[in-house]
């Protein structure tokens, strides 16, 4: 009797999980999190070269792959501070919060095995703290630039939203990097936006082979008007344009497609989390 009542309720507490946290998945899946919208701080030169909607979407990513879970960025806005009815920060505003959508899938901060974020500006790390129980993958110049040895008479602006990052347990980078070791998911290390600034190659069964930007491109017309670098200003201008051109080849070579984060365009097109990409 009481072995059956146990079974019984084991029964009924696996039926009560969310389900694909506990489900061990057999290909990867690429989940894509709202994370809300950015003002353009500086529309005029866009404006001139014909890009109209200058707003920009904020994205984040959860990978989900037979051996583990990647977040690929951390919104702008940290989840404590976002109201259901919206939180408007400077240029920001974000209405859903990334642990909610996270947990709407069936998973939490402490179910994320790795942490990179594409770079540390703000509207990619509000929620770094939040995952610094997770492995932060980050390329060295990266977080020598995030943790000088001697700190900066100006801190960077909001780098309280990701310092616990500090104690995380890290795996640093000196360039590309296999997460899983299979080939399925790759840190591509494009350096210029930020010393150590990444992108991702997500491969995916059905969908193909796709590349999140980060910030290695935040328009389309950056890529077709090969003049156009309204960001150069903000890094390494040389670097970005080397960068840019590994990405380019890597989208030849491997027939990917690139999604540019800030592309609220094609961001309205994306298919969002529950939903995802396999
Ligand atoms: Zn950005």
């Amino acid at each position: 009797m009481l072995m059956k009542r146990r079974s019984m309720l084991a029964a009924l507490f696996l039926l009560t999980l969310p389900l694909a946290a506990q489900q061990k998945v057999k290909s990867v899946r690429l989940y894509v999190f709202d994370c809300g919208k950015l003002k353009s701080g500086n529309p005029a030169p866009l404006l001139e070269r014909g890009i109209t909607t200058t707003d920009m979407s904020v994205e984040a990513f959860l990978i989900v792959h037979p051996r583990g879970t990647l977040l690929w960025d951390a919104g702008v806005i940290p989840d404590e501070l976002v109201k259901p009815e919206g939180t408007v920060e400077a240029r920001a505003t974000v209405s859903t919060t990334l642990k909610g959508q996270l947990a709407a899938i069936g998973y939490k901060p402490a179910d994320i095995t790795y942490l990179a974020l594409s770079h540390n500006h703000y509207d990619h790390s509000a929620n770094g703290n939040a995952f610094a129980g997770s492995t932060w993958l980050v390329q060295r110049p990266e977080r020598a630039f995030m943790f000088p040895d001697t700190p900066p008479a100006t801190p960077i602006n909001q780098s309280a939203r990701w310092s616990e990052l500090r104690n995380s347990k890290t795996i640093i980078l000196d360039g590309d990097y296999d997460v899983f070791g299979d080939g399925s998911i790759v840190i591509v290390s494009t350096p210029g936006h930020t010393p150590g600034h990444q992108s991702l190659l997500v491969n995916l069964k059905k969908t193909g082979p796709v590349v999140l930007s980060g910030d290695l491109y935040h328009y389309p017309a950056e890529r077709e008007l090969k003049d156009f670098t309204p960001f150069s200003n903000l890094g390494d201008a040389a670097q970005e344009t080397v960068s840019k051109a590994k990405v380019e080849a890597l989208l030849k070579q491997k027939h990917a497609k690139l999604w540019i984060q800030h592309d609220i365009v094609a961001d309205a097109k994306l298919r969002k989390s529950p939903g995802y990409y396999d």
